[in-house]
């Protein structure tokens, strides 16, 4: 006999909910958060629920159901996303399969299931008539990418939340800070002239090697400045170079990329700033540097809040989890990191199998993370 949460992981699957990135123009049956977010709004609708789908974006949706409990003053945020990873490389994305225990499939793990896990949690909670205080379920679009609709939610209601808890895969250990990643476009600018006459020009492509280099010495120098006890450095790390136009002009621009991994405190924005200043000081005035959409803040929370150590104790006796953690990548929390509430990342599934071309979650973890949700809601 399949389980309410089995059932609702393998629906989700099957619905393609790919992130399109920064594409504007998609096939809105494979990308997109749509189709998905409809079906989710039936499955509260046919419980029910009350659920609202909010347009973030064109064709972009976050679900999200309000559930009252006993002492409306408290407020807690359930949050899941609703998007995915690309398909590349897998046989049947989109149609779930059981084997061994488990359930592949693309999103199984990030974040279908543990999506899931929150949903049925929520409504078997709210069926017991006990739930003591008001939860909302927050069913985000845009993860993947920018976080958009968690970052829609928070700057409605983050600030009136007394705590957040975001489902992904951690193998039950509860997450309590993470790095953020800031993005940057540098763009080296140079004087286009034919390639006969270069000294009249300006060649942005040597502007980018020195900018490569001091790019290198200022990373170096990141690595060396105190740490934080817990994550550790910073990182920046150029990934991508792009520049020239004709193999006979001398061109005037020329793009570098930066993945920077972030502390907690420190904004995409500031890091921009920062770089920007360094560049221009040392190679040249004329560089810009800022930030792309793709962009999240660091999180840090209190690891002895009330929240976290009832959450980590109902992991603790239920699944022999809740070990208080840090990680190194970023989720939605990243959107609430200046709420100044107890914020934490915690699900079923490993999140070493996120991403991947046999994506799958065990059966027996999405069970038993539904039911750690569920006793942990009525216990808040
Ligand atoms: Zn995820």
């Amino acid at each position: 006999m399949r389980t309410e949460t089995e059932k609702l992981c393998s629906e989700l699957i099957s619905i393609p909910s790919i992130n399109p990135q920064s594409q504007r123009e998609y096939d809105q049956s494979l990308f997109g958060e749509q189709r998905v977010a409809q079906y989710l709004a039936d499955w509260f609708r046919a419980r029910g629920f009350a659920p609202e789908v909010n347009e973030v974006s064109p064709g972009r949706s976050n679900v999200l159901v309000r559930i009252a409990g006993k002492d409306h003053s408290r407020r807690y945020l359930f949050c899941g996303h609703l998007d995915t990873v690309n398909v590349e490389g897998m046989a049947r994305p989109f149609d779930p399969e059981v084997k061994d225990g488990r359930i592949y499939g693309r999103g199984a793990c990030d974040d279908k299931g543990p999506l899931a896990a929150i949903c049925v949690a929520a409504v078997e909670a709210a069926g017991t008539g006990e739930l003591p205080c008001d939860i909302v379920i927050l069913a985000s679009c845009g993860e993947e990418y920018n976080m958009m609709g968690a970052l829609h939610y928070a700057r409605l209601e983050g600030n009136a939340l007394s705590g957040a808890v975001f489902a992904e895969p951690t193998d039950f250990d509860v997450i309590f800070a993470h790095k953020g990643v800031a993005r940057l476009d540098i763009d080296v600018p140079g004087l286009s002239v034919h390639s006969s006459m270069p000294e009249k020009g300006d060649n942005a492509l040597y502007g980018a090697a020195e900018a490569l280099l001091a790019i290198r010495e200022f990373a170096i120098a990141k690595t060396k400045q105190a740490e934080h006890p817990l994550l550790g450095t910073e990182t920046v790390v150029p990934t991508i170079i792009k520049g020239g136009q004709q193999i006979n002009i001398v061109p005037d621009q020329c793009q570098i990329k930066v993945d920077w991994r972030t502390l907690p405190g420190v904004t995409p924005q500031q890091c921009a700033d920062e770089l920007q200043g360094y560049l221009r000081a040392k190679v040249k005035p004329g560089i810009n540097v800022s930030v792309m959409e793709s962009a999240a803040s660091a999180m840090e929370s209190d690891q002895n809040s009330e929240m976290i150590s009832k959450l980590s104790a109902v992991a603790g006796r239920i699944a022999q989890g809740g070990k208080t953690k840090v990680a190194g990548y970023a989720t939605d929390a990243s959107a609430f990191a200046d709420a100044g509430i107890p914020l934490a990342v915690f699900g079923p599934g490993l999140a070493s199998q996120a991403h991947r071309v046999d994506e799958y979650i065990d059966i027996d973890q999405l069970n038993t993370g539904k039911e750690i949700l569920k006793q942990f809601m009525l216990s808040l």
